[in-house]
């Protein structure tokens, strides 16, 4: 992404696009065009929010192939589905150089979501379709696209400040850097992204961004004691691995914060079997997992001054002679016994345990565990709210402020002490299911019993980890949620 001052605008024939809000659309509007050329634009006759194309590039003396109105009350998603449609026009326009224009400053806030939105128009999870053989209907063999994947000039007006412009962009791209990241973690099927593999990309991402990381195997994940873990992770001829990833960047400070996230490479339910229609994409219930990862990660790149571990119990959740049971009671190494009344309830399991060392071996000041952890939540919220829950304000607002920064909507859910009465088992500790009702608070207090008392906080991702249709916020498949929330708030936390 290069940034140029508006009076240079390009002339030669490459894509352009130009961005103009409302309030400018009309004669005596304060844009950097002339009048005759706003009179052609003008003539174009543009809906806000819309996306305008032109067959012919001049018009004027401006040279375009793409134009879109800002409308006057901008908001993130608006932008968003505005920016996926310049998207899917420059897809179509197989657009490799772009030029972009923006004609006013009516982005203002919002400029920091335009350029991570323009530095993820590229991205998608088609690296298992080959194209020229379709098994399907061999007629339709064609030769390989070139990938899509543009490179963009900005043209800013001088009514933007363009150092601090290129410094915003240059943050967007490391924040949409991360989301990719979490994605592409994600998306990866299970026969291919095992805890081993998962692993093995954490310590690859980590010697490339600059975090530490300790990978610690079977063997040595029972000698610790986590039973809990270990419990559901038996099962699997696949086998575990524990990762404590660390960014210490803060000396001002001893405040550690930890990420934990859940890191079920896959969950088939045990001998809970899912049925097969919620299982097919339970390939992405280490969402938690690739979000702790791609946060640590965005970190490093930003060099914040924060001091973040994250946490990845990762594991499966599988059927054989090995697996744990329904009714089983297990231990855990918080010392604590759980009554195993569903085993399709394994990921707070695995968290417990994490969230136990975080709190107890780290010595956490502050938590924040992030799972694909139960269908209520997208009862509750559906798939585009992510549901919080947190027994600490400062954690609680952090949470707020960034997802309202990433674009990413959350909402918070109760955490009374009645709630976590549920989760009490006749035959042990506590039990892992409290039961449908509150299902989502009664898991998050859950995990919460294994914090120890360190400030804690929740987010629940079920419902927007994973996509199976593209929206304007993502392609189809991983979202990527998490990457860029966990980054902000861990910023925010040690900002205060
Ligand atoms: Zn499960």
């Amino acid at each position: 992404m290069q940034f140029q001052p508006f009076d240079v605008l390009p002339k030669d024939a490459r894509t352009t696009v130009f961005l103009l809000g409302e309030d400018n659309y009309k004669e005596g509007g304060h844009s950097a065009l002339t009048g005759e050329q706003l009179a052609g634009i003008l003539a174009l006759c543009l809906k806000p929010g819309k996306v305008g194309t032109i067959k012919s590039a001049a018009r004027e003396g401006l040279k375009a192939d793409v134009y879109a109105l800002l409308p006057k009350e901008l908001t993130y998603d608006k932008l968003e589905e505005l920016m996926a449609e310049v998207a899917s026009t420059l897809r179509t326009l197989k657009a490799k150089q772009v030029d972009i224009a923006l004609l006013d400053d009516s982005l203002k806030d919002l400029s920091a979501a335009f350029y991570k939105q323009l530095a993820l128009v590229d991205d998608g999870f088609s690296h298992y379709k080959t194209t020229g053989i379709d098994p399907i209907d061999p007629q339709q063999d064609k030769q390989e696209d070139e990938a899509f994947s543009p490179t963009f000039t900005l043209y800013l007006p001088k009514s933007m400040d363009q150092k601090a412009e290129e410094k915003t962009a240059k943050q967007a791209k490391k924040l949409a850097e991360g989301i990719r990241i979490t994605r592409r973690l994600v998306n990866e099927p299970a026969n291919v992204m095992s805890p081993k593999r998962l692993a093995q990309e954490a310590s690859e991402l980590a010697k490339k961004h600059g975090f530490e990381i300790e990978v610690f195997d079977e063997q040595q994940i029972q000698d610790m004691g986590m039973q809990a873990f270990y419990s559901v992770a038996k099962g699997s001829d696949a086998p575990p691995r524990f990762m404590v990833m660390r960014y210490m960047n803060n000396q001002d400070t001893k405040q550690v914060l930890a990420l934990v996230g859940k890191g079920l490479t896959y969950d088939s339910g045990g001998y809970a079997l899912k049925p097969a229609a919620g299982m097919d994409t339970m390939f992405c219930d280490m969402g938690g997992a690739g979000a702790v990862i791609g946060a640590i990660s965005t970190l490093a790149m930003l060099k914040a001054k924060v001091n973040v571990v994250a946490i990845v119990a990762a594991c499966e959740n599988m059927i054989s002679g090995h697996a744990y049971r329904n009714g089983d009671i297990i231990g855990s190494l918080a010392g604590k016994f759980i009554e195993v009344v569903n085993t399709d309830a394994e990921g707070r399991l695995t968290l417990a345990d994490a969230i136990t060392y975080a709190a107890t071996v780290i010595k956490a000041d502050k938590i924040i565990d992030i799972a694909t952890l139960t269908g209520a939540v997208g009862v509750a919220l559906g798939n585009q709210i992510t549901g919080v829950v947190a027994d600490d304000e400062g954690i609680w607002e952090a949470i707020s402020a960034a997802s309202s920064k990433s674009g990413d909507k959350v909402w918070r859910l109760p955490h009374f002490d009645h709630l976590a009465k549920s989760n009490q088992s006749e035959r042990a500790d506590i039990k892992n299911s409290g039961g449908r009702m509150a299902g989502t608070a009664t898991a998050a207090l859950f995990c919460r019993a294994f914090a120890f008392g360190v400030p804690w906080g929740h987010l629940d991702i079920a419902g927007t980890a994973y996509s199976d249709k593209a929206s304007a916020k993502a392609p189809l498949g991983a979202t990527g949620i998490g990457a860029e929330i966990l980054t902000l708030a861990a910023v925010k936390l040690f900002e205060q």
